[in-house]
């Protein structure tokens, strides 16, 4: 087949129509524009792309396998590295990672696609129930806090293994931010379900409904398995400090997502229905933010995004703003709220003044500062702040002996190893808010270390060979 020298890029709805719904923005490859993009690929030897991917998947080989027309072979290369292909494959900021590693990328017609190949092949091995292989039981357990992707990822790697993993989740459903946070438009909730089914195929048990540090607690858990692997994310939002925020139409892009995605509040007759403003302001630029604005877009608002600093030092991905001003999002950019306007305890409108950027702060962005006299008023009935979130304090107040940082981080090494014996942490609880892809490779290092450090123990025999000597294949 003939590389074309162009990138493939991914077919998307249309964006008058896509505000009117909730299904996904970005529609996938046909296997033609796969085919096609695969073959754009190299196969460098040195595999530049492998070293932007936390979790290692031999991203040469498994293009090559799809353009040799051996879907099959492709999807297991995916699957022994990746145990959730399909989400990665959608929400990974590739053009950070793999993709910014990738020899084409200084050449015309850019980087090869990788997130869009690896969708397409993840779909595949989905609807054909492709399975990675898995060792039987060596006898060890592991308890998993959290159902993100990092402990996700924990639990299948210590799983294949043969290891025996249960995973306690506080919310009725597993996936972390994968199910609460991310819309349905950018990542279906069928897909995160079915990656779900097959950590769960690998004979993971997920009890939903469990608050570790208020129902069960780590001590119990250090007792009762043989390590535990904390990975509860960072999920408490921060907010402006600002007057008015406490008024009726005032939430966190936290609650608003959860209520949304979670709780279904965007179908009718949805048990617990969300505020629906006609005019939404959302305060930050990060992700998401561009969520929580495009989220209410598709409720009907009107949206603007307020922004403290210019276009340039937005932090959400160049894809994600794009689709937000495709989607009629508007941007006041330069501009803070210093108050927040109320009338009978509900929102009427937001004060704002005009900023200019001086010099780089320690961030290296440079430091938004006011213009005197610019203070002006914006009319809103709701008001999303999207200002970034930190690890919830429910563990740390209820098992003090975990170390932590001023920021509430979970302090661990490298291998996810805490300040407690047995006790491993990783993803956004260990680094703050972060990605998807980091947080799965934290919990795939964790994994590695857990399976070590049961084997020094002399409760597996060979952690190399992946936790047992005498393992069988049961798929
Ligand atoms: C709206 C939004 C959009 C995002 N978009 C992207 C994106 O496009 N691409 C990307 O790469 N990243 C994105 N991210 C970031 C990414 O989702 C996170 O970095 C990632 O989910 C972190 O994974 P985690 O496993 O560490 O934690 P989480 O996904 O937060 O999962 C933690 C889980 O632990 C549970 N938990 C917490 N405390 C306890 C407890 N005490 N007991 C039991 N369970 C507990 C929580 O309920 C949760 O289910 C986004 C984040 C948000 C909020």
């Amino acid at each position: 087949m003939k590389a074309d020298f162009q990138r493939h890029e991914m077919p998307t709805q249309n964006p008058a129509v896509r505000i009117g719904n909730f299904d996904e923005v970005a529609l996938g490859y046909t296997e033609e524009l796969a085919l096609a993009e695969a073959a754009r690929c190299l196969n460098c030897k040195d595999a530049p792309c492998m070293q932007g991917c936390p979790v290692n998947v031999h991203i040469p080989k498994f293009i090559a396998a799809l353009r040799a027309g051996k879907p099959d072979e492709s999807a297991e290369i995916l699957l022994a590295d990746n145990n959730l292909p399909a989400i990665c494959g959608r929400v990974c900021p590739q053009e950070n990672q793999c993709e910014k590693f990738c020899v084409r990328r200084e050449k015309a017609g850019g980087s090869v696609a990788i997130g869009n190949l690896e969708r397409f092949v993840a779909d595949y091995a989905s609807a054909r129930n492709v399975m990675p292989s898995c060792k039987s039981s060596c006898g060890a357990k592991v308890a998993v806090v959290g159902s993100g992707p990092a402990s996700l990822s924990c639990a299948a790697d210590l799983a294949k293994a043969g290891v025996k993993v249960t995973v306690f989740e506080a919310l009725h459903k597993a996936g972390g931010v994968l199910v609460y946070g991310i819309p349905e438009f950018r990542l279906p909730k069928s897909v995160v379900g079915k990656e779900i089914e097959k950590v769960a195929a690998l004979g993971v048990d997920i009890e939903t409904n469990v608050v570790v540090g208020k129902t069960v607690f780590v001590e119990e858990l250090l007792a009762g398995y043989d390590a535990v692997f904390i990975g509860s994310g960072a999920g408490l939002p921060s907010f402006l400090g600002i007057k008015g925020e406490t008024l009726d139409g005032v939430s966190s892009a936290n609650e608003f997502l959860t209520r949304v995605n979670l709780m279904k509040a965007y179908k009718d007759g949805a048990v617990t229905p969300v505020q629906r403003g006609k005019n939404v302001v959302v305060v930050g630029a990060g992700n998401v933010a561009m969520d929580a604005a495009r989220t209410a877009r598709r409720l009907g608002a009107e949206v603007t995004l307020v922004y403290r600093r210019s276009r340039a030092e937005m932090p959400a991905r160049k894809e994600e703003i794009l689709h937000a001003e495709e989607e009629g999002i508007k941007f006041e950019l330069l501009t803070n709220p210093v108050e927040i306007l109320g009338e009978n305890g509900f929102v009427r409108g937001m004060k704002c003044v005009r900023m200019q950027l001086g010099e780089p702060d320690a961030s290296g962005r440079r430091r938004p500062v006011e213009l005197a006299g610019s203070e002006f008023e914006m009319a809103c009935d709701e008001v999303i702040v999207a200002l970034g979130t930190t690890p919830n304090p429910i563990i740390k107040r209820s098992f003090p002996a975990l170390e932590t940082t001023s920021k509430g981080t979970i302090v661990a090494d490298e291998n996810g190893r805490t300040s407690v014996d047995g006790l491993y942490a990783g993803g956004d609880a260990m680094t703050g808010a972060a990605t998807v892809i980091l947080a799965m490779g934290a919990g795939k290092r964790s994994a590695k270390a857990i399976l070590r450090m049961l084997e020094e123990k002399g409760k597996i025999k060979c952690a190399e060979c992946g936790g047992n000597s005498d393992g069988g294949n049961v798929k």
